[in-house]
């Protein structure tokens, strides 16, 4: 579905990305994980077309996006729930939703989708008329989310969902992008919180400096006292 191949990225000649591919699955959960400043971000940023591409080949589903813009991309379906939500603070829920709509170029009515982002997350709809700056962490994560569905992608990006909310928020996020992908979304998700990440995924990378040094089943790589040892104990 996602097909990422020797991607390398560098920041003013600081090689952020060093010839990493990936497979992502049609209808699969894919977890990459990997300490602080390894290159995840980098990596969906890249197949975002928001951070140009040294080198390397993305494609979505057989057809080669890297090279194109970020809003083409988004366009294409591949769509970016950023690190840090990045809601718009001083618009309502009900606007930013919209956003998501306009940003994707999606035509026709939002009636289905909008009913499918409340049905998912109920407290969007109560707080429609609210300003997103107001909403808890955890709202705002799910708005973020919700942003991203409206303009129907093919597969989600996810940045650091889990990043600083409580445990019991964290699971209703994840619950959620659990009953999604059952739903048949393709996601790719970016987690620090190995142990989150690989027993919600169904396969998974590992990277490190950029390169990536694991590959296979989520259930295995936790079952892999390397990986276990390195990352288990510090999310
Ligand atoms: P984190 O979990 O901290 O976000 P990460 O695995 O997502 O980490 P990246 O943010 O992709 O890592 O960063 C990879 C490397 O690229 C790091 O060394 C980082 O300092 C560097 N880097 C990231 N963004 C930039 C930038 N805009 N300019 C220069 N260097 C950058």
């Amino acid at each position: 579905m996602l097909t990422i191949e020797n991607l390398s990225v560098s920041y003013k000649g600081i090689r952020a990305l060093r010839g990493a591919s990936l497979q992502v699955k049609k209808g699969e959960i894919f977890a990459l994980i990997g300490p602080n400043g390894a290159g995840k971000s980098t990596l969906l940023n890249a197949a975002s077309g928001i951070v140009p591409i040294a080198q390397g080949r993305i494609q979505l589903e057989g057809e080669v996006i890297s090279g194109r813009a970020a809003h083409l991309i988004a366009r294409s379906g591949l769509i970016q729930v950023p690190e840090g939500r990045r809601v718009i603070g001083p618009l309502t829920v009900a606007e930013n939703l919209q956003l998501g709509r306009q940003a994707s170029g999606v035509r026709g009515s939002d009636a289905s989708d909008l009913d499918q982002v409340h049905s998912l997350f109920p407290i969007l709809a109560e707080r429609r008329n609210q300003l997103a700056g107001l909403l808890s962490g955890g709202q705002q994560q799910m708005l973020a989310i919700g942003r991203a569905l409206m303009g129907r992608p093919r597969v989600l990006l996810l940045d650091e969902p889990s990043l600083g909310l409580a445990p019991v928020i964290i699971r209703e996020v994840f619950d959620a992008l659990i009953r999604l992908n059952k739903e048949g979304l393709t996601i790719l998700l970016v987690e620090q919180n190995a142990r989150l990440a690989l027993e919600t995924a169904a396969n998974a990378a590992v990277i490190e400096q950029g390169r990536i040094v694991h590959q296979g089943e989520a259930s295995a790589l936790a079952n892999d006292p390397v990986v276990a040892d390195h990352y288990f104990g510090r999310a």
